[in-house]
């Protein structure tokens, strides 16, 4: 079981209006990274990826989403906006679970996979 650990406090995220958002979100992403992370382990025979995965909503943070290594930087004005929007959480877990560090891949192929991957596959 993935763990999701929320690094706003319950201040900012009321400052923020993301309350409400930032419960459904850590509960669905908890959810859907287990199944990725189960994927990942099946299909492609990975070892040893996170069962943690910290979330902040960043209210300097100028993209929508982004990953680095085992945490996710979500935007504090496109969230507010974009209260729908968990995919794109869900999707910044499959580059969590891709693990490429320490290899040179091309962010095509990064970013080519996570589609397939959030939602999963049946
Ligand atoms: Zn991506």
């Amino acid at each position: 079981m993935v763990k999701v650990i929320l690094q706003n406090s319950q201040t900012e995220l009321n400052n923020y209006g993301l309350t409400k958002f930032a419960a459904i979100s850590k509960n669905i992403i908890e959810k859907e990274c287990t199944k990725i992370q189960q994927y990942f382990y099946r299909y492609f025979q990975r070892d040893g990826l996170s069962n943690t995965v910290t979330l902040k909503f960043d209210l300097r943070y100028n993209g929508i989403a982004e990953t680095t290594e085992d945490h996710i930087t979500g935007s504090v004005i496109y969230y507010k906006d974009h209260q729908d929007d968990i995919g794109s959480l869900v999707h910044e877990c499959v580059h969590v679970m891709q693990m490429y560090q320490n290899v040179n891949v091309p962010k095509w192929l990064t970013e080519g996979i996570s589609p397939f991957m959030s939602p999963l596959p049946q």
